[in-house]
């Protein structure tokens, strides 16, 4: 079943269904009663009330994937090839349900309808598709070991794997994690980020649907320090996979060593260095280092945010860049030509724009925007500054927002320097037509992914993850199975003769 192409089915004011916490395959309310208030982006109206789990709802949803995975259960017994059917069924209701799950994604975090259709949810039926086909793959090695024995290796799944996502893509966030870890015959237990629950409870019903057993999947919405952190530091949770900020990812990491050291994967932040060679295409690498900034509203681990340009051409960059930014369409995203939408909440909103000031304070010249768009929801003028240097609180931490940073190089080496000056090793880009050049950079540069004449081109079979303090775990690609599983080693002593 293809994907549809554009045009795509109008968007309608999509009906919330899905609101309480999802565990055992059964929505309920929280333990303790307590809802919590979802808003509209675009607005700063409140949606819907979100049923608010939390320590104990949490331990509700360990026991029951711990349930299924004991022996003998159907999810321990099924074959590799039955968990990458259910994968294959989800993926058709997610496909059946885009143009509804994209419109949640609308009404919830604010990104464009187009992108939440196509970018989001569309790219996230490959990606179950990807690890359907998988599931009967992952295997181990026979290994020629010293002496008369028989050695070989098993991959099995890890256990109960706790996964705490954050809000920028839904969608995505969520299906990275939990594809791989089905595909590995694990169990899960998921926190979505408290502002875009709305996405995550709703594939929850697909989840049933598709005909998962009670407790393979549990997702429990919540606030970070209350239900994340019993994640985090559940002794009975086998791992946990974060995605989110470098600051709480340490924090994720400290609960899962002082309780019972759970296995660790960390997605984190990112100040991604994109460099621009005075050879590079101008027209195009100026297109494509504005959508590596503005692109989810600036609002993406891997942003392009310090755009390196080489001296040559350093004028001419700022001034197109900037007059590609003053173009950019930023309203409604309901409306098929909007760019841009809100960011995500209001206090996104204002530590952007103090960021803004912290800028021009510092004094990086500030080329346009800077200010809020419209008069109600949170919206940002696309924002450029150029005369940025990395000793600036905007040249070295992440914004993540609608604001380039422009900075100025002279050579390679300089700009290898420059670009693995950060704490960040996330992902990184070069533009140039010279092959000598994009050889010496990707080779040197310290980041997990590098483009090169393109940028933010993920896909379900390539690798990604964080060099240094943006983490360490691969999603995505065959890598991601390695997070979801253990490798158990047999030797057997044995006389004969081969
Ligand atoms: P965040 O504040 O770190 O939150 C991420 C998730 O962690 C949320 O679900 C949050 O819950 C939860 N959380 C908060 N405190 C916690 C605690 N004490 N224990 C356990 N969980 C806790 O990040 P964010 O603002 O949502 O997302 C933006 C960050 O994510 C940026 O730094 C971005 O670079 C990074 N990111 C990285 C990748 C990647 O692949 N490397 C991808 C996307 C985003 P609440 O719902 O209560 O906030």
């Amino acid at each position: 079943m293809a994907l549809p192409t554009p045009p795509i089915p109008p968007i309608k004011e999509p009906e919330v269904k899905c609101t309480q916490i999802f565990i055992n395959n059964e929505f309920v309310n929280s333990v303790s009663g307590k809802t919590f208030p979802t808003t509209n982006p675009s607005t700063g109206a409140k949606i819907v009330d979100v049923q608010e789990g939390d320590k104990a709802d949490v331990d509700k949803a360990v026991a029951a994937a711990r349930k299924a995975l004991e022996f003998g259960s159907s999810w321990q017994k099924m074959d590799a090839s039955g968990r990458g059917r259910l994968l294959q069924k989800l993926a058709d209701l997610l496909q059946r349900d885009i143009a509804y799950i994209a419109s949640l994604d609308v009404l919830d975090n604010g990104k464009p309808y187009k992108e939440a259709f196509f970018v989001d949810a569309g790219s996230c039926v490959n990606i179950l598709r990807y690890y359907a086909g998988a599931a009967d793959k992952i295997c181990g090695k026979t290994i020629p070991i010293d002496g008369a024995y028989f050695c070989y290796t098993r991959h099995e799944p890890v256990g109960v794997c706790g996964q705490i996502i954050p809000w920028n893509f839904p969608v995505p966030m969520l299906i990275w994690k939990l594809a791989p870890a089905l595909a590995c015959g694990n169990t899960v237990v998921m926190k979505p980020a408290e502002q875009t629950p709305l996405s995550a409870l709703y594939i929850a019903s697909l989840v049933k649907e598709a005909g998962f057993p009670p407790g393979v999947v549990n997702i429990v919405p919540g606030y970070g320090p209350t239900a994340g952190a019993a994640i985090a530091s559940h002794p009975d949770i086998d791992k946990v996979a974060f995605t989110g900020s470098t600051e709480i990812g340490r924090v994720v990491m400290t609960l899962a060593a002082q309780s019972n050291l759970k296995r660790v994967s960390l997605e984190l932040g990112g100040k991604s260095p994109n460099v621009v060679f005075a050879d590079a295409d101008l027209d195009y690498a100026v297109e494509m280092s504005h959508m590596a900034l503005f692109f989810n509203m600036g609002q993406c681990c891997a942003a392009g945010s310090r755009t390196y340009v080489q001296e040559d051409i350093y004028d001419e960059f700022v001034k197109r860049s900037v007059a590609r930014a003053r173009a950019r369409k930023v309203g409604n995203p309901l409306d098929d030509s909007t760019e841009s939408g809100p960011q995500i909440d209001e206090t996104q909103f204002n530590k952007i724009l103090s960021m803004v000031e912290s800028g021009v304070k510092e004094g990086a010249k500030l080329q346009c925007g800077g200010k809020r768009h419209g008069d109600k929801g949170f919206f940002i003028q696309p924002t450029v500054f150029s005369d940025v240097t990395e000793d600036m609180l905007i040249g070295r931490e992440e914004i993540f927002g609608p604001v380039q940073c422009i900075f100025k190089f002279k050579t390679m080496e300089e700009a290898i320097e420059k670009a693995n000056k950060s704490q960040y090793g996330l992902a990184a880009s070069i533009f140039s037509k010279d092959l000598d050049k994009v050889m010496t950079f990707t080779g040197r540069v310290k980041a997990g992914t590098v483009w090169v004449n393109c940028y933010n081109w993920l896909t379900a079979q390539t690798p990604f993850g964080g060099f240094k303090q943006s983490g360490f775990g691969r999603e995505l690609g065959e890598y991601a199975l390695h997070e979801y599983t253990e490798v158990k080693t047999v030797t057997m002593q044995t006389t004969s003769k081969i």
